[in-house]
């Protein structure tokens, strides 16, 4: 039987990161991933063909309303499958790129189903390769088996009208109509980039409010700006059930409203890959969601057995995965980690507008009673932003009133996701080094959208007095 240092189970980034950690520390290891190429569901169905297919969409959408070209595109015919298909060359770099740090780093990689069969041997099954069972020892072991979508059991997901956020990229044809039920971020990611590409569609929310983890004034301009390109939000109604038709799909809620649309959408809610693993015959067992419970050095009911990634729950994210893999992989070798994991990890939204945080929002600081003020840039403002035409958006900085200290930054608009790490900068710096002041004293290159921060720190400061 081979046998290795450490055994990792699943190769998106929280596989990844475990995996490269061990290797670089010189111990012998091998990977167990049941998809046939690495990369994971960060690659193959989540991060990756989401974010790339919306670049597509936001390119196609730059380049119609272009006004040098955009009357060259008035019959371009492009459709779901043509965009997917950039998406899918972004698929093949990344799984390319990722075999080869395995292959450099000499991290074995093993095609097939991971169980558990006695706490320190996993057994390989590969439907592929036959009844051939593999058995595989190990000192320690890192499970990093991702999630999946939801699916309830009453909804036929074998219907093609029927999708989940894995199948919808398999879409042939353009609809023309889609309901996205679930308006989480999968669900408005998704429901503002199928809007872009010129689909009607409805937004279906459990709740009264999207994304209500944001700061209100970030959820209000999300709803606000949907809504204005055209999607319909439904909110507060649930699902009571699914009928597929030959024509199309009937979302029937509980209200009593029916919403008939070419395709479904169902974006509501993720499910750990915990099953089928042999986990509760050694003494692992997983909560209703799949999620392993672990403790804070993400470890499992078995010492020398961790568990990283979505497979542990929140935050569920490809950035968080592959930081707490290397975590997990430095506490298994070292018996310790003194690296400190990021507490306040920034969202990244990819709705249009793009959407990022960090820190507290206004609701949580009025709560807890912190003498807080607010500074607002609107890109509209800005030079940068009105040379590039992107004008909508916002940044907001939280700061307290008397110590200036840098509370929390909200960001809507173009780049977004990449503004926030400037502020990221000087928000994790601890004591003094963390104040508004830092972005009146610096000098931003000009023209540029990171001297929204400079305007914000000025609009904030000038409320003071
Ligand atoms: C539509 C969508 C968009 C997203 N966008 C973002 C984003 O913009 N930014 C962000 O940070 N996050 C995003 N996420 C979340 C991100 O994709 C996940 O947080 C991340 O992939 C989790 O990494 P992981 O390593 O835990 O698991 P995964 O990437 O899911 O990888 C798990 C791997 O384990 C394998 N596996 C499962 N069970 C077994 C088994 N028994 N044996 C062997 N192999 C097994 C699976 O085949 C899979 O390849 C998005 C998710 C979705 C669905």
């Amino acid at each position: 039987m081979q046998h290795f240092d450490v055994i990792v189970i699943g190769s998106g980034p929280g596989g990844e990161g475990a995996a490269m950690k061990a290797a670089k520390e010189g111990k012998s290891v091998g990977i167990i991933e049941r998809h046939h190429e690495v990369g994971g569901g960060c690659t193959h169905w989540g991060t990756i063909p989401s974010k790339a297919l919306r670049q597509a969409v936001l390119r196609l959408i730059d380049f119609r309303t272009h006004p040098l070209v955009a009357h060259l595109t008035e019959d371009l015919e492009i459709g779901f499958a043509e965009l997917m298909q950039t998406a899918e060359k972004v698929i093949r770099s990344q799984v390319k790129l990722r075999a080869n740090f395995y292959e450099r780093n000499r991290v074995k990689i093993y095609h097939g189903n991971a169980c558990f069969i006695d706490n320190h041997t996993v057994a390989v099954s590969n439907p592929e390769q036959g009844t051939k069972v593999e058995h595989l020892h190990g000192d320690g072991f890192v499970i990093a088996t991702g999630s999946r979508p939801y699916r309830p059991a009453d909804v036929d997901f074998t219907h093609p009208r029927v999708r989940d956020s894995d199948t919808i990229l398999a879409l042939r044809e353009t609809p023309k109509t889609i309901t996205v039920y679930g308006a989480g971020v999968v669900g408005c990611e998704y429901a503002s980039m199928i809007r872009n590409i010129g689909i009607k569609v409805n937004l279906v929310n459990t709740r009264d409010k999207l994304l209500s983890f944001l700061d209100d004034e970030i959820a209000d301009a999300l709803a606000y700006h949907l809504r204005d390109q055209g999607v319909l939000i439904r909110q507060e109604e649930e699902a009571e059930r699914v009928e597929p038709l030959d024509d199309g799909v009937v979302l029937h809620l509980k209200s009593g409203k029916k919403i008939k649309t070419d395709i479904l959408l169902w974006a509501n809610g993720r499910t750990g890959n915990s099953q089928g693993m042999g986990l509760e015959e050694i003494g692992i067992t997983p909560n209703a969601r799949g999620h392993v419970p672990i403790n804070e050095h993400y470890q499992t009911a078995q010492k020398h057995i961790y568990a990283v990634g979505d497979v542990v729950g929140f935050p569920s994210l490809a950035s968080a995965a592959y930081d707490q893999g290397r975590f997990a992989a430095t506490h298994l070798i070292e018996g310790h980690c003194d690296q400190r994991l990021v507490q306040d990890i920034p969202t990244g939204i990819y709705t249009s507008p793009e959407i990022s945080s960090l820190g507290k929002t206004e609701r949580e600081l009025t709560e807890a009673k912190v003498p807080y003020e607010v500074g607002h840039s609107l890109f509209r403002s800005l030079a940068r932003a009105q040379i590039t035409g992107q004008t909508v958006g916002m940044l907001k900085l939280l700061f307290h009133r008397e110590t200036l200290e840098l509370l929390g930054i909200h960001c809507f608009g173009a780049e977004a996701a990449e503004i926030i790490h400037i502020g990221q900068a000087i928000y994790s710096q601890r004591g003094p080094a963390n104040t508004l002041m830092y972005f009146i004293n610096t000098t931003f290159n000009y023209p540029t959208m990171a001297e929204a921060y400079r305007v914000a720190a000025l609009n904030g400061l000038n409320r003071l007095f």
